[in-house]
């Protein structure tokens, strides 16, 4: 048994008041906090890293995915992701290719953060960077506050409503909301980007990465990357770190050591083998990227075959398109489920293609997740967005993509908003408010 203390009672400073109080600051975190103050609400944001961003900007993961619906004929995906894509445009920062579900817009990380610092001081949200939550704190039985510690010491901020985008439901969890793992989840990934990346052309690194992986002690899988725009950098995304539980924090530090060491061990195969003696690391992530942990259980579980069968949901907050992508824990490499019924399967650099479900005339063009799915079970105020979000396995491998998060966090955000301005708890606010909220606010609500 684990031996444990009692720590004597705090008497805590009040750091904070706000109507919303958003834990976590990545697009979703920030989108939800943005939304939220639109409608009017006082909000204070709190996140661990020294900028905002998440997996997006920490994590250097550059890549948001379509916005337009399957026949690129539908803007299915608008509001915040379209007005920082518009933003990062007016810059020169983003590259778009449209209509190309797997890379619609690419961007440059570091011209991100600072855009969203922009677009936070723009709403007039309080901002509060290296600050983690701790601990819920209560008065007469409710969420009252948050407990934070930060280099001024531990403080509380009070609020009438909360949004948790930690990702790992920190704040879900801790203030006893229950949680599921599943059996086998997604694994963590470290991002790097390099310089003096110089291929020839057609040559296939991947391959030649696998080719080696016993020798350098990598695990099978998936190796992919993208040029970041007015650069001559690459951005690559090829390690994991099986079987990790990323809301452990032993797994977490052991996954974080692993991750780099991969990285060093393909910057070594892509010096000796592929010819690039000029390589060199640019930067590392500076957080592992985690792609899965915890899931709360929210009033509905959204299931990948209402999202694959195109099902329209009443409560619907957001669209989207992208593949089921199922990372292989048992076997080896990643299955790609597409609307249109047709399936890959990745291992190794090879692409496997085939059927899983017969032709049919026509095939749904995008998906759609539900409110619900984002509603703490018993909650009053608490909501949450991001990817603890309840879906089961296959819908959480399509939903888990930022474009399809990002618009979780405004429908949080505006969810939070219209309960504290009219005194009531989060789940009796009608949906059909939230959806027109959002639709007045610029999301394409369907
Ligand atoms: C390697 C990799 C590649 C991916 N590729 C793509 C891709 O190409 N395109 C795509 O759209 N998606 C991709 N994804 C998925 C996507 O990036 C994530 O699912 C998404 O970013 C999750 O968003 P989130 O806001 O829920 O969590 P996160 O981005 O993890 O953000 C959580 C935020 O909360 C903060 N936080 C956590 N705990 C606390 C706390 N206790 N107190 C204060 N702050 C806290 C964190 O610092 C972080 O900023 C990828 C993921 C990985 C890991």
């Amino acid at each position: 048994m684990t031996m444990q203390v009692t720590v004597p009672a705090q008497t805590l400073p009040v750091i904070g008041q706000a109507d919303v109080c958003v834990i976590g600051g990545s697009c979703t975190g920030v989108f939800a906090a943005i939304r939220a103050a639109r409608l009017g609400a006082r909000v204070i944001i709190v996140e661990k890293q020294n900028r905002f961003g998440g997996v997006a900007v920490s994590g250097l993961v550059n890549i948001w995915h379509d916005i337009f619906d399957t026949e690129g004929k539908n803007q299915i995906i608008a509001g915040l992701t379209q007005e920082t894509l518009s933003r990062l445009e007016r810059r020169k920062e983003v590259d778009i290719t449209p209509h190309l579900v797997w890379k619609y817009a690419i961007f440059n990380s570091e011209e991100l953060a600072i855009e969203l610092d922009e677009m936070v001081a723009e709403a007039g949200i309080v901002p509060m960077f290296h600050t983690v939550f701790s601990e819920p704190y209560y008065q007469d039985g409710k969420l009252a506050g948050v407990i934070v510690d930060n280099k001024s010491g531990r403080g509380v901020i009070l609020a009438q409503a909360f949004v948790d985008a930690s990702g790992d439901g920190d704040l879900c969890v801790r203030a006893g909301f229950s949680s599921w793992r599943a059996p086998v989840t997604q694994p963590p990934t470290t991002c790097a980007r390099f310089s003096g990346w110089s291929l020839p052309q057609g040559f296939d690194y991947a391959s030649e990465v696998f080719r080696h992986a016993a020798e350098y002690k990598l695990p099978p899988g998936f190796i992919w990357g993208e040029p970041v725009p007015n650069s001559d950098l690459f951005m690559m995304a090829g390690t994991r770190v099986p079987n990790c539980d990323c809301a452990d924090a032993a797994q977490l530090t052991a996954a974080e050591i692993e991750g780099r060491r991969q990285l060093r061990a393909i910057k070594d195969i892509l010096k000796k083998y592929c010819g690039m003696d000029k390589l060199e690391f640019q930067a590392l992530s500076s957080m592992i990227g985690i792609r899965e942990s915890r899931h709360v259980n929210a009033l509905y579980q959204v299931t990948g075959d209402e999202l694959l069968a195109g099902h329209r949901f009443d409560d619907a907050i957001a669209n989207g398109t992208y593949r089921v992508d199922i990372h292989l824990q048992d076997k080896p490499g990643t299955i790609l489920r597409y609307l249109d019924g047709h399936e890959e399967h990745h291992c190794q650099g090879k692409c496997d293609v085939r059927r899983w479900r017969p032709e049919t005339a026509e095939n749904p063009t995008f998906y759609q997740i539900p409110l619900r799915c984002l509603i703490p079970k018993d909650s009053t105020n608490l909501i949450m967005a991001g990817r603890m979000l309840d879906a089961d396995r296959e819908g959480y491998g399509a939903l888990r993509v930022m474009v399809n998060l990002n618009q979780t966090g405004e429908a949080a955000g505006v969810a939070a908003a219209l309960a504290v301005d009219r005194g009531v708890a989060i789940p009796a606010i009608p949906a059909a408010d939230v959806r027109a909220a959002l639709a007045a606010g610029g999301s394409a609500i369907i």
